[in-house]
């Protein structure tokens, strides 16, 4: 039975018995790991407070074939993204991108690769972000895009028609826009503006260090918000408790 090393970041954390704790890892070599820290509610745990939740560290776990369940031996603290925990806010859209990392599917060692430095790179623009919400909306459209659901904000989802207009119609069912003619095809699409549209095709192409150069409008916010989040759901077929909080701060 190996003994696997791999560089993780905390995705959830939940009690396990009266001294435990199940920790959910994302990893560079594994993907999702999940792992028995034994005895880590002790005050006094070998872990000390170095598998809170969204923390980045060397992590060797015991793997116990055929099994999902594993053990943790050692988590060495990288960067516990102390910046992010200083303020409420961050922390929660931090707990959301942990959560929503969770909850996709995604496949391949190429794609856990992308997703951890996406998740690594998400919690260090989150500490200085002046726009956390944009960032939120930016995280979405790049994991969707690594786990295969990218929407297509170009064309016709359903004819491919390229078309121009003041607004268009976004289909999370069918994974991107319809034009004029084949909006019948899904009456739950929602009309939003074009202007939201190309924000959403620029953060989806580019890195989170460009971010601070798009500007965007409460209006953008709202219905990036709301298209993004049915098409998440749509795709996740889960609700999101940290989302949830998200929407109630
Ligand atoms: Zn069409």
């Amino acid at each position: 039975m190996p003994t696997q090393k791999t560089q993780a970041i905390v995705i959830r954390s939940q009690p396990l018995g009266e001294v435990h704790k199940i920790i959910r890892f994302y990893t560079v070599e594994f993907g999702k790991v999940s792992a028995v820290a034994h005895g880590s509610r002790r005050s006094k745990s070998r872990f000390g407070g170095s598998l809170e939740l969204l923390n980045y560290g060397n992590l060797v776990f015991f793997e116990y074939p055929n099994k999902d369940l594993h053990r943790v031996e050692a988590f060495d603290l990288v960067d516990d993204f102390d910046a992010v925990k200083a303020d409420f806010d961050r922390t929660a859209y931090g707990c959301y991108l942990a959560e929503l990392v969770d909850a996709t599917e995604l496949v391949g060692q190429a794609a856990d690769q992308n997703v951890f430095h996406l998740l690594q790179y998400g919690f260090e623009t989150l500490a200085q972000t002046e726009d956390v919400p944009l960032l939120a909306r930016a995280f979405e459209l790049q994991l969707l895009g690594l786990a295969g659901y990218a929407p297509q904000l170009s064309r016709c989802v359903a004819c491919a028609e390229v078309f121009h207009g003041a607004t268009v119609n976004f289909s999370p069912r069918l994974g991107g826009l319809l034009c004029a003619n084949c909006e019948g095809q899904d009456t739950t699409a929602r009309s939003i503006s074009r202007g939201s549209c190309e924000l959403m095709n620029h953060l989806q192409k580019f890195d989170f260090s460009y971010l601070h150069r798009f500007r965007a409008s409460n209006l953008n916010h709202r219905e990036l918000k709301f298209v993004l989040s049915n098409f998440i759901s749509y795709h996740t077929e889960r609700t999101l408790k940290s989302r949830e909080f998200i929407d109630n701060l």
